[in-house]
């Protein structure tokens, strides 16, 4: 996935602002956000949405969702709360097609 921005993250080809990472994760801040802290979770290896995967894929998933709480944990948001989301196609938004899991915290979110 040559053309694939969260890939050019993860390859470190194109900047971002990482907070954590691992061999599998990275976790970077959203250059847009939508929240106070507004974080963006992705596996390094290319995946497609949430609607593009399989059996195959659930020990991934379940890694990606433990590493947004660790994230949480690490800027200290574990106790007043916080929001993750993955978007999954075009009603929802979705923009980039790696899979990804937004966390929001930092205020009481609306919705
Ligand atoms: P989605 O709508 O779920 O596909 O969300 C994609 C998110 O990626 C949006 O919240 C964007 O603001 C964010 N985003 C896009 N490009 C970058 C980038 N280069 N660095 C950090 N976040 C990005
Ligand atoms: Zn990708």
């Amino acid at each position: 996935m040559n053309n694939c921005i969260f890939c050019k993250i993860a390859n470190k080809e194109i900047p971002a602002d990482v907070v954590g990472e691992d061999v599998e994760f990275l976790v970077f801040k959203d250059i847009n956000p939508k929240a106070p802290i507004h974080l963006i979770i992705i596996p390094k290896v290319h995946l497609g949405p949430v609607s593009a995967l399989g059996g195959e894929n659930k020990n991934l998933l379940g890694g990606l969702i433990l590493k947004a709480k660790e994230a949480a944990a690490n800027i200290g948001v574990s106790d007043s709360g916080y929001r993750l989301v993955f978007n999954v196609g075009r009603d929802a938004g979705m923009e980039i097609e790696h899979l990804h899991l937004h966390l929001l915290a930092g205020k009481p979110l609306p919705f």
